[in-house]
């Protein structure tokens, strides 16, 4: 390439950066609003609950105040517990394990009751700043947790909190309440060549 076509598409690339650069400073510009935000991070693909987990990191970080609500509890206790609750962060843990090895429904409705009455009490309380329900999908999906209810209660919270909701098939309802909606896509997962789950990036 010569010099004066170097100089030519170096100064094309300019322009189109200060074309772009124009565009975002606007939409920064124009978005002012200051509220507590609904995310929902749903889909099949890995990645839901650790983009939970690493937004109460990151909210912490800020000196923000954070509660986790997890609703189905593994075999494994999850490695972000031990590290958020020594940086004060309230965790309501229900009581079961997978609800296809519990295979007691009444049992699991009566401990997704229990963990939802918890939340309910951080869902009023003003001094959280952000929860994160992990696993909150499955608990609509089977019917363990009235819909209605969990709408209303996620409308009437104060008005600055943040809440994050993960886990795979989200209602439709909450979705269209949520202001942020991420749909992680599985392109591919070692599981499936038999690869075990790993301490420290599964759980
Ligand atoms: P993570 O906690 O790693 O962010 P996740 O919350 O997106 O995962 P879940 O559906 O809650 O995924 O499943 C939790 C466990 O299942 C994790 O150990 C994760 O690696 C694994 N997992 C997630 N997606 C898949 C998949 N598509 N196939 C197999 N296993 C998966
Ligand atoms: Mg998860």
């Amino acid at each position: 390439m010569t010099d004066k076509n170097a100089a030519q598409k170096n100064s094309q690339h300019k322009k189109r950066m200060q074309g772009i650069k124009e565009k975002v400073d606007q939409r920064i510009e124009n978005a002012q609003e200051e509220k507590g935000l609904l995310i929902v991070i749903t889909g099949n693909g890995k990645g839901k609950s650790t983009s939970g987990f690493g937004t109460v990191a990151r909210a912490v970080g800020h000196g923000l105040s954070a509660a986790v609500v997890q609703f189905i509890k593994g075999t494994w206790a999850c490695g972000e517990r031990s590290l958020l609750e020594n940086a004060g962060v309230t965790f309501a843990v229900m009581a079961t394990g997978f609800t296809w090895n519990t295979q007691d429904k009444a049992k699991d409705i009566a401990a997704a009751q229990e963990v939802w009455q918890r939340s309910k009490l951080l869902l009023a309380d003003e001094s959280i700043d952000v929860i994160l329900f992990d696993e909150l999908t499955y608990m609509l999906s089977y019917k363990y947790l009235d819909l209605e209810e969990v709408i209303t209660t996620l409308n009437s919270r104060p008005k600055h909190q943040h809440v994050i909701i993960t886990g795979r098939a989200c209602h439709r309802a909450i979705i269209d309440l949520a202001d942020t909606v991420s749909e992680v896509q599985s392109i591919k997962h070692a599981f499936d060549n038999g690869i075990k789950a790993q301490k420290g990036i599964d759980w």
